[in-house]
């Protein structure tokens, strides 16, 4: 079978010949449907992150489960299936909480099987899978916890995104901030994930929300997905105009893109008592510089979200309903669509800032 992998930082993907073993037990094996082209992974091949390698890229995906490895419970040959990058043991102390996110019940590399090996081969060599997964590959073979069955009437692209940016967009506003009919929301950065915050917002049923990006062409994709006013951070001052759009700040600000500094201006926009939530992807190592006062007396809150503090098994099928239920608008996220053999040409364009989700579908 093909798959995309990464040799080193700052490559390109090389897609292979790669060699594919049996699921094992608690493992399955997923023919893939559809996989999305995502920043994280952009980090990987920026060089921004590092290995190990050579691994198989991607973690946002879908696809039809082709056999099951012994004791695999809940999940059978012949389901359609999102694919979740975040484990979810069951057994660990974040698990019981309902926090399975943050599980830390494996032990093992993020990049092999629980058993410590690897499923995928090339000319013999072991290869790494990008959280377990590695999606860039016509087929996988997973942790079976990382296998979500869904209904079996979602287009394979729709689905690969609910495992990633969908999730990611819409749990970080009902799940993790726990937005409310009438709040006022402001959403910094409007790529793929971005874009689900503002859908997310509208779905509760937000009063304002006021989408903010450097491009006048996502803004108004913004719009389309449900944002109430746009501020072009390249024209204008984002905390001045969101205080001033909202009166004097929202009661939720996202923070899509990752940088202290729009993680420092998503605090100043809120108000007192509101929360600042950052769902970008930090580098590594990034710090940020808040006020500490307001903070107290305002009682303002920062705070990070990653995947939305989604329960996948519970929130992933939910959001394939809502898609089929026309309350979420998922079938325009995909802008452009890729043979695996064009994958980094579809990572160039999601660079560029040209799409809001380009994805390689199989054949
Ligand atoms: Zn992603
Ligand atoms: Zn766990």
């Amino acid at each position: 079978m093909q798959a995309a992998v990464l040799f080193g930082p700052s490559q390109p993907l090389i897609v292979e010949e790669v060699h594919l073993e049996a699921p094992r037990a608690g493992e399955v094996r997923v023919r893939v449907g559809a996989t999305g082209l995502c920043h994280s992974d952009l980090h990987y091949l920026d060089g921004h992150r590092d290995g190990p390698y050579p691994m198989i890229m991607g973690h946002e995906g879908a696809g039809v489960v082709e056999a099951v490895g012994p004791g695999v419970e809940g999940v059978a040959e012949g389901d359609h299936v999102v694919l979740s990058f975040r484990p979810n043991c069951g057994r660990c102390a974040h698990c019981l909480r309902g926090e399975s996110v943050i599980c830390d019940g494996h032990r093992g590399p993020r990049q092999m099987m629980h058993d410590g090996t690897a499923r995928a081969s090339l000319r013999g060599e072991p290869l790494y899978v990008f959280t377990r997964l590695g999606t860039f590959a016509e087929h996988l073979v997973c942790p079976a916890e990382q296998a979500i069955p869904i209904r079996r009437d979602v287009p394979w692209e729709v689905a690969a995104l609910i495992g990633c940016s969908v999730t990611t967009g819409v749990c970080a506003v009902t799940n993790a901030a726990g937005v409310r009919p009438g709040d006022t929301v402001a959403v910094i950065g409007c790529g793929g994930v971005g874009l689900n915050a503002v859908q997310g917002a509208r779905l509760v049923s937000a009063g304002q929300i006021i989408a903010v990006d450097t491009l006048d062409s996502k803004l108004e994709y913004a719009r389309s997905f449900g944002a109430t006013h746009t501020v072009n951070a390249s024209r204008e001052d984002v905390v001045a105009a969101v205080r001033d759009l909202s009166g004097g700040g929202v009661d939720y600000a996202f923070e899509v893109i990752g940088l202290p500094v729009t993680i420092e201006q998503a605090v100043e926009c809120i108000r007192p008592g509101g929360k600042a939530v950052v769902v970008g992807m930090t580098p590594l190592g990034a710090k940020v510089s808040v006020d500490a006062y307001p903070l107290v007396f305002q009682q303002k809150t920062l705070m990070g979200t990653s995947y939305g503090n989604a329960h996948p098994p519970r929130d992933i099928p939910r959001l394939a309903d809502l898609y089929k239920a026309g309350r979420l608008d998922l079938d325009r996220l995909v802008s452009r669509r890729y043979p695996l053999s064009q994958i980094n040409e579809g990572f160039a364009a999601l660079k560029r800032g040209e799409v809001a989700r380009g994805v390689v579908t199989f054949a």
